[in-house]
């Protein structure tokens, strides 16, 4: 048996399956009612002829309509508030491509609440007042400086709110404060290492790290063993998005077998992306999250866009709640070329197994004359050496293994160690630069 000292909230994190299911219901059926106080959802439940009496059990959350992006947008800035504004304390906003950004917002228990989920991540991972947590994320209205920052404190670590960027200050934080836990997306942390090796020091040897979190964008496994191995740290997985706060939503056990996704504050589904019908644990699907525990804005079935499942069967850590596989992507980042769906994450996975190459990668689309075509650039390993005949081998090696993982034959190039652009949030992955009238 775990140890009750391994957990931030014993009592919550180590519920069994029935009393899950019986919190979720409770705080389910309260939702719904406090919902009604928003004009969209009002709207939304006489349109689909739904009372909340009618929620009497966790299936009858399939009655509901499901809630998407477009809402959001269509409803901004506040539309879809459930208390009035003077109870609002904080509003976070996501940038929006096209159209409209979103806006979530929160009262003062929604931000302790929040702290809370954040506090009980990082103690899941071993994370203890004794640690030194820098985050090296933006701040503002990215969540996971914010996010990250108050889930910390509220743990009791040390914080250092360095932010993104300026990776040299980003070392010598690590060095004179004597880091052991960091905050990082997963492209930043093998830029860390870069640098770290452009200035001589060896992660083992001159620092304190321990513990690495990223999340924020989609890895492979793959990546996640490298970022291990460079910085000589466990790393941990961490799924968030600020329509359901930000940083909190799912994470990593020490097992690092999948992401408990707290069942106390969210309802999860995984539904089939056309059909919206849901599919069996263990079958990939749209992640579709009810907020339970929101005061200011909660969400009902949240169609989030993001393709992942469940993993059957129980944690060892002894902890009940549900665990979400890596995120395969966003179905919206998928890639349709001549017929066929990949995903960035695939060409990654093959990438990261070359020792050769490094962590950098772009993947660049574009119509040729007939067909539309595929380029994948990728760095060279800072420590690699080979010469000519060397990189031809290696070109054609991994020309065929990305072949045979995605069944299109890309143009492969290797580039010198930092050739490609560095973006300070999210890396960019894929170009597309195909026309659109052919
Ligand atoms: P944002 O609201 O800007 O923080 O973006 C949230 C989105 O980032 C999610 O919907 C996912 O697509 C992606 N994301 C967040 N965490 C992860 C993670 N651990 N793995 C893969 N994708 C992630
Ligand atoms: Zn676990």
């Amino acid at each position: 048996m775990t140890e009750k000292s391994e957990f931030f909230n014993p009592e919550l994190e180590t519920m069994d399956r029935e009393q899950i299911e019986k919190l979720q219901l409770e705080r389910l059926k309260t939702t719904v009612e406090h919902c009604m106080h928003s004009a969209f959802y009002k709207q939304r439940f006489k349109e689909a002829g739904l009372e909340p009496g009618d929620i009497r059990s966790l299936d009858d959350i399939r009655k509901i309509p499901f809630t998407t992006k477009q809402d959001l947008r269509d409803t901004y800035p506040f539309g879809m508030a459930s208390v009035p504004l003077s109870q609002c304390v904080r509003l976070h906003s996501s940038s929006g491509t096209t159209g409209n950004p979103t806006v979530i917002l929160h009262t003062q228990k929604d931000l302790n609440e929040w702290a809370n989920a954040v506090a009980r991540c990082l103690w899941m991972v071993g994370c203890r007042p004794d640690d030194v947590f820098q985050n090296t994320s933006g701040y503002g209205m990215f969540t996971g400086g914010l996010g990250f920052q108050y889930g910390a404190e509220r743990l009791g670590m040390l914080t250092v709110p360095a932010a993104a960027g300026n990776t040299r200050r980003q070392l010598k934080f690590f060095t004179d404060f004597g880091t052991t836990v960091v905050h990082a997306i997963p492209s930043y942390a093998t830029r860390i290492y870069e640098v770290m090796q452009q200035e001589g020091i060896d992660p083992r040897r001159d620092t304190k790290l321990r513990t690495l979190v990223i999340g924020a964008e989609p890895h492979s496994e793959e990546q996640r063993r490298r970022i291990q191995d460079m910085l000589g740290v466990k790393a941990y997985n961490s799924f968030g998005m600020s329509e359901m706060c930000g940083p909190g939503v799912a994470f990593e056990c020490k097992e690092q077998n999948g992401m408990h996704i707290w069942e106390d504050y969210y309802i999860v589904e995984i539904v089939d992306p056309k059909t919206l019908e849901p599919v069996p644990d263990g079958e990939i699907g749209e992640l579709v999250l009810t907020t339970i525990n929101r005061e200011a804005m909660p969400l009902l079935r949240y169609r989030t866009r993001d393709l992942t499942r469940i993993i059957p069967g129980e944690c060892p850590c002894g902890r009940h709640h549900k665990r979400i596989d890596r995120m395969k992507g966003r179905s919206d980042d998928m890639i349709v070329l001549r017929g066929v769906n990949i995903f960035p994450i695939q060409v990654e996975q093959v990438l990261m197994r070359y020792k050769e190459l490094g962590s950098n990668y772009l993947i660049t689309l574009k119509t040729d004359e007939v067909n539309d075509s595929m380029t994948v650039e990728v760095e060279l390993a800072q420590s690699y050496t080979g010469g000519h005949d060397a990189q031809k081998a290696l070109i054609k090696s991994i020309t065929s293994r990305l072949h045979d993982e995605i069944l299109i034959t890309p143009l492969v190039m290797l580039l010198q160690p930092g050739s490609l652009a560095q973006s300070e949030g999210k890396a960019v992955r894929v170009k597309d630069l195909r026309s659109v009238f052919k």
